[in-house]
């Protein structure tokens, strides 16, 4: 069995290859007799920037820190090979939490989703229709609270999640922003996912006047991915009443000391409402979401880009991926076909 392992904690900076090792180690392919776990093989595994504080020894993180010498996990798509579950029957398809490795036994089969939709992409559980199609959809429908026609900025906008909330605001007729960090991500948003307007932070010496000439009305909804100098020019940028659901802030992520934001008193005089979530909270949503998701999938009036490395082997690799930018589209790494 082929496995991920975290070699030591990562305090600081972007982890490198060199905090992973590859190893193979034995398992049994049958689950223990008489235990109600799962043995499942692992075909997709999902690359989420919430796993970077996973490798810091954190205590008072709001999720468990992996362990140094063990294989890290995720989220993934997975086959039932073994059942000891009355609800999974070997060849069921799962999408939820399994290890970083070809095989994993799942001690607690209870966190699965069932897939029972296979005419879409398999892929697409560890993205579209998994936990960033979720956080998308709770961000923006519950948390963002929008009304039609109303102006949405996105940061981290060709990603896993905000590819999919510009899509989801194009929907309820919203004039869409997104801002990316590569020429290619930002034609990308324009011509393929639909946003009005969209501009490279990179390039941008002054992020505040990149917004008053994307968005000279103001923003009504910004979905926040990034934090840190974005956050802080977006604030000034805010109309009376906006909302701003912050989904995450991956600027932060590497840094020992994170940023202060400057311009927090805009939420005073412009009356807005910064509210965090986390998309665990909102899984009771699951089924509606996919009623409201697979239909505009399959009748082409939603897109999804992924971004699919090959091999077990490359999965270190895809993930620290995500802070550099390196990812177009949900970065996936496919460990096996079927
Ligand atoms: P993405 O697919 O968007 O990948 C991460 C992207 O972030 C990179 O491609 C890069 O794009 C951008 N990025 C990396 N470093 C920086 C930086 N220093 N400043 C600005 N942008 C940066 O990831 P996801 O869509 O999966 O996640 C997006 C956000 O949502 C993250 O903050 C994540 O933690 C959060 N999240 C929160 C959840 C919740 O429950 N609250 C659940 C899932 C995700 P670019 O080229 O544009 O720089």
């Amino acid at each position: 069995n082929k496995q991920v392992i975290l070699r030591d904690y990562v305090v600081s900076g972007i982890p490198k290859e060199s905090d992973f090792e590859l190893r193979t180690s034995k398992i049994r392919l049958n689950v223990p007799e008489g235990s109600k776990s799962v043995l499942v093989k692992n075909l997709y595994l999902s690359c989420d920037p919430y796993m970077r504080g996973r490798m810091r020894n954190a205590t008072d993180s709001y999720i468990a820190s992996f362990t140094p010498g063990s294989p890290i996990y995720g989220y993934g798509v997975s086959r039932v090979v073994d059942s000891g579950h009355p609800n999974f029957k070997k060849g069921d398809f799962v999408w939820g939490s399994t290890g970083w490795e070809e095989y994993s036994l799942i001690i607690e089969p209870e966190t699965l989703f069932k897939i029972e939709h296979t005419d879409v992409p398999l892929s697409y559980y560890t993205g579209i229709l998994g936990m960033p199609g979720m956080t998308a959809y709770a961000g923006f429908y519950e948390v963002g609270s929008p009304k039609e026609g109303e102006y949405v900025f996105v940061s981290a906008a060709s990603g896993a999640v905000g590819q999919l909330v510009g899509q989801f605001a194009k929907l309820k007729n919203c004039y869409v922003v997104g801002t990316a960090g590569s020429k290619e991500k930002v034609d990308l948003l324009k011509n393929k996912f639909g946003f009005d307007e969209a501009f490279n932070y990179k390039e941008e010496h002054d992020l505040d006047k990149a917004l008053k000439r994307c968005l000279p009305d103001g923003i009504d909804i910004y979905f926040e991915n990034v934090g840190g100098k974005m956050l802080d020019a977006v604030l000034l940028n805010m109309r009376l009443h906006g909302r701003i659901p912050v989904c995450g802030m991956i600027s932060q992520y590497n840094l020992e000391e994170p940023e202060g934001a400057r311009n927090l008193f805009c939420l005073i005089t412009k009356r807005l409402r910064m509210e965090g979530f986390l998309v665990v909270d909102y899984y009771s949503m699951y089924p509606k979401y996919l009623d409201m998701v697979l239909p505009l999938i399959r009748e082409g009036k939603i897109t999804y880009v992924e971004d699919i490395a090959e091999g077990l082997e490359n999965a270190p690799k895809a993930l620290i991926g995500l802070f550099s930018g390196r990812n177009i589209g949900k970065q996936v790494v496919l460990v096996a076909r079927e």
